[in-house]
């Protein structure tokens, strides 16, 4: 088992965030490896772990100053065993080959939990979309697609957002994608409403999260109700997941970005939360505007201790991860036990490290990986390709209670996986041995490809 890891850590030592997935399931996987010898007699470790193609492509662009400007472009195809592949495009900075791959392969296993016939991929580019003109964003998203739409297509890669790729993003990808091959189908998803796209898809991932929080908690007799949570990032995921909290009577009382976090210990209302759309997704600004606004809240700039994020230093019942990988790392875990949190449900994909992780497990604390918890996403962008297929649009009721009965449905697979193999209440195993069970099990069905 250990040799699957040392082959990746020596073949691509710099890929530190593929690794720690990787390690995450393989180390879940061992009881399964064990008891049935055919999986590792027929090495699916070291197909799974493998992506069947990776492509990368220059993507220049011009600025509004008429300068050229050159970015790298990225599709990681992982798996396409049990469906297309289907995950989400990011445009960050710290983009690069090891981000994509973990992402991707988390998204195997995600994609697997959620029911729906979708194999795991990802792509994006190293281009940061804050602080750019619309038009500017526009020329990159139509550069991108000018390589990006040789490998989609509904029926191959379905690329949907992640972090920078939000509602804009995905029109002008869409916009371009359909003039250069001269078709409107489900070839993305996150599409706006008015063309194509799923009521409730924006909100998916974020009230899957709180959705799936809420069943992890009735396992120990308690609701949502009057607890106060932490939750960090102030995009997509953490702007739903406030919100699901507070419609269910939770006292959110942090939002973050790259730039500091706020705490309103008053709690962020709906027309606080309303103010933090506004500024964020049309004004886009930073959310230490939200203390200027708010003058009861503080802001508090990133990056003052280094080694800890003071946003997991608030005292809480509650924490909800929802900005980005590795951000609650061993001190942090420490700082949030200290403070009896009782529950972490990771809205972000890999927001927490494998130590943090660990401390967590150890201490018996209520523990949901990102790949179970925030699979809410995907599925409704399933449900959306549902609907383009059949050219039509169901109620926001209807998506919403498919919503809820997948989340459902995925935690039960995650708590009776856990227990059948001998760890009851680690959704972390149960999540990865559920998945890794489909997808190998499709694998081994299509032979040696
Ligand atoms: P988003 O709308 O772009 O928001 C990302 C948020 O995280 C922003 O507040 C951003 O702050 C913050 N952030 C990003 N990188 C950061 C960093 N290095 N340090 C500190 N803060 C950082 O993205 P999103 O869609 O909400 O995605 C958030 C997480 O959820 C990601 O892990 C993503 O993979 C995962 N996820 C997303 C979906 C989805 O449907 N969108 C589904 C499942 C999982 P700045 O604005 O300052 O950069």
């Amino acid at each position: 088992m250990s040799d699957i890891l040392e082959t990746i850590a020596s073949r691509d030592p710099w890929e530190r965030e593929f690794y720690q997935a990787v390690k995450e399931v393989v180390e879940s996987v061992k009881p399964v490896l064990d008891r049935h010898p055919h999986y590792p007699e027929s090495s699916v470790l070291d197909r799974i772990t493998e992506p069947e193609r990776v492509v990368t492509f220059r993507v220049p662009w011009m600025d509004d100053r008429g300068k050229v400007r050159t970015h790298r472009g990225y599709l990681v195809e992982m798996n396409s065993a049990i469906g297309p592949f289907k995950g989400g495009l990011r445009f960050h900075p710290s983009v690069n080959q090891s981000i994509l791959k973990f992402l991707a392969f988390e998204q195997v296993f995600k994609n697997a939990l959620t029911t729906l016939p979708l194999g795991g991929g990802a792509g994006g580019s190293d281009f940061e979309p804050k602080g750019k003109s619309d038009d500017e964003v526009m020329r990159f998203c139509q550069s991108f697609m000018r390589e990006l739409f040789r490998h989609v297509g509904p029926h191959t890669d379905i690329p949907g957002g992640d972090i920078g790729v939000g509602g804009r993003e995905v029109g002008y990808l869409f916009g371009a994608y359909k003039k250069l091959t001269n078709e409107f189908s489900g070839a993305l998803t996150g599409k706006g409403l008015r063309w194509g796209g799923s009521l409730f898809r924006p909100e998916a991932a974020g009230y899957g999260c709180v959705y799936f929080a809420a069943e992890m908690l009735a396992t120990r007799n308690m609701s949502l109700e009057d607890q106060v949570c932490l939750v960090s990032g102030s995009g997509n995921v953490a702007q739903h997941t406030a919100e699901k909290l507070i419609q269910l009577g939770a006292k959110v009382v942090t939002l973050s970005d790259s730039s500091g976090h706020i705490y309103d210990a008053d709690g962020i209302d709906a027309e606080k939360l309303r103010y933090v759309k506004m500024l964020k997704n049309i004004r886009r600004g930073r959310i230490r505007e939200y203390a200027d606004k708010y003058p009861a809240s503080v802001f508090t700039p990133a990056g003052a201790e280094a080694g800890r994020n003071p946003l997991w230093g608030h005292r809480a019942d509650c924490a909800f991860p929802c900005a980005t990988q590795n951000e609650i790392g061993e001190t942090d875990a420490y700082t949030l036990i200290n403070n009896t949190i009782k529950l972490v449900c990771e809205g972000a994909n890999m927001p927490c490290s494998s130590e943090a992780i660990d401390i967590f497990l150890g201490k018996n604390i209520l523990f949901a990986p990102g790949k179970a918890a925030n699979a809410g996403g995907v599925a409704v962008s399933g449900l959306e390709l549902v609907q383009n297929s059949m050219r039509l649009s169901w109620l926001g009721e209807e998506v919403d209670e498919r919503l809820r009965i997948i989340m459902k449905a995925i935690h039960r697979t995650c708590l009776e996986t856990a227990e059948e193999y001998g760890t009851p209440g680690n959704y972390l195993n149960g999540a990865n041995i559920a998945a890794f069970l489909k997808v190998v099990n499709a694998m081994l069905d299509q032979g040696v490809v």
